[in-house]
């Protein structure tokens, strides 16, 4: 039987990514699905319904006609309470699932016995790296935080040489190397700027260097499981907090991509170090969500203090939807292709690696160990 994937419009307000784009749309339907997309799901991301027409796709008007025999779903942001109740038993339904904050959604998941696979958590090894989201995203939102700096700043980025005079060049400070801050770092040198950038784990230095920008030692190496970054002790945080003040103080942008898997985000500035700050200056903090790198952040809103611009973005990706969703849609295909056997029929087992580590909710129960736990002590 040709299993029908349904792509849905996202309702999340601000979102404009969708999670499907025509070319992914042409090679699913060569392999023997069926798409379904919802009417205008693409639109926000200018992916407009006659290109998925002409790409394969079959446009439906409504939810109902749309999930009607869908096997799977896609879809970018985690479903709503409202939506898992318009899923048949059984759907399988990819996308960010940010259980954590979801808990009421995951546990309707389970009780309607739909099966959900949570992309954040597709573990990063070298043979999901096409299927890694979270990479995708926040390359996305690196770029994008580093041109919202540039925008909201009031000097050029460049140096210029002019008959008007010679302008020097605007430095710009990377806080957090990962997958975002690496983005930035690159965006923001080739606009001109002196590009420097810290991290706590000393690995990142090589990565900062390759890009051409200068990496600021500290004597601290606190890389944790998995490449990530551990907390830090509160000695190691005042040397850090020391070291960091100085360079925000002479620099013109700030971009702060600091995070720690599952905790808060840690305070890297601090109010009075604002207050230290030049005129004019801007701070991008990708962590607005996650509780803020800058103490002053507030998600959602730009404020202004001291005379200092703070930009605390929510979804950053949302911002170059053509490019992430076409990444997004790629990361999907690509873990598509695990849930199927070779006939193009459905595994009705999620032993692979990959699959069983992502696998949220399956069969009326919860999978991911820590989303078990948040549920066992909130009882929803
Ligand atoms: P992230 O979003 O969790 O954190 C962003 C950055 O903040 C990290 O580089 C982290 O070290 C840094 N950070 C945390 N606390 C800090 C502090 N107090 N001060 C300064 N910086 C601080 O991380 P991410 O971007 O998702 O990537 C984290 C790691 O995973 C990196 O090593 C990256 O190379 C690795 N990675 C591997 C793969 C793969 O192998 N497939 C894919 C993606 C990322």
């Amino acid at each position: 039987m040709t299993v029908v994937i349904a792509v849905l419009k996202e309702q999340a307000p601000e979102e404009r990514r969708v999670s499907i784009v025509p070319d992914i749309v042409r090679k699913l339907t060569k392999s023997g699905y069926e798409v379904r997309i919802e009417h205008d799901a693409g639109a926000g991301a200018y992916y407009p319904d006659d290109l998925f027409i002409a790409a394969g796709a079959k446009i439906a008007s409504g939810r109902a006609a749309l999930l009607d025999g869908a096997r799977v779903v896609l879809r970018v942001q985690p479903p709503t309470v409202a939506e898992v109740d318009q899923l048949a038993e059984g759907t399988i339904v990819l996308g960010f699932m940010n259980p954590a904050n979801n808990l009421e959604a995951v546990a309707r998941m389970r009780d309607r016995k739909i099966t959900a696979f949570a992309l954040e958590l597709v573990p990063r090894i070298t043979r999901a790296q096409s299927m890694d989201a979270l990479s995708s995203q926040a390359t996305a939102g690196g770029y994008a935080a580093a041109v919202m700096g540039a925008d909201n700043c009031p000097k050029f980025l460049p140096m210029l040489t002019t008959a008007a005079g010679t302008i020097r060049p605007a430095t710009v400070l990377i806080l957090g190397a990962g997958v975002a801050g690496l983005m930035a770092i690159a965006t923001a040198k080739r606009l001109g700027a002196v590009v420097e950038a810290y991290d706590v784990r000393r690995a990142a230095g090589e990565q900062v260097r390759s890009l051409g920008a200068k990496f600021l030692e500290l004597e601290i190496n606190a890389e944790g499981r998995g490449g990530y970054a551990r907390e830090l002790t509160p000695d190691e945080k005042a040397k850090e907090q020391l070291m960091v003040s100085t360079a925000v103080a002479r620099a013109d942008i700030v971009i702060t991509t600091a995070a720690i898997p599952g905790r808060k985000a840690p305070v890297l500035i601090t109010r009075e170090t604002v207050a230290t700050m030049r005129p004019g200056a801007v701070i991008v903090d990708l962590a607005a969500e996650s509780g803020g790198n800058c103490e002053l952040t507030q998600a959602g809103r730009t404020i202004r203090e001291h005379g200092v611009t703070i930009i605390g973005p929510r979804n950053l990706p949302a911002r170059v939807p053509f490019h992430s969703s076409q990444m997004y849609a790629r990361n999907l295909e690509s873990f598509l292709a695990l849930l199927v056997d070779r006939d193009g029929a459905l595994v009705n087992d999620f032993t692979d690696e990959i699959l069983a580590a992502s696998l949220l909710v399956h069969g009326g129960a919860i999978c991911h160990g820590p989303t078990r736990d948040l549920l066992a002590g909130e009882k929803p």
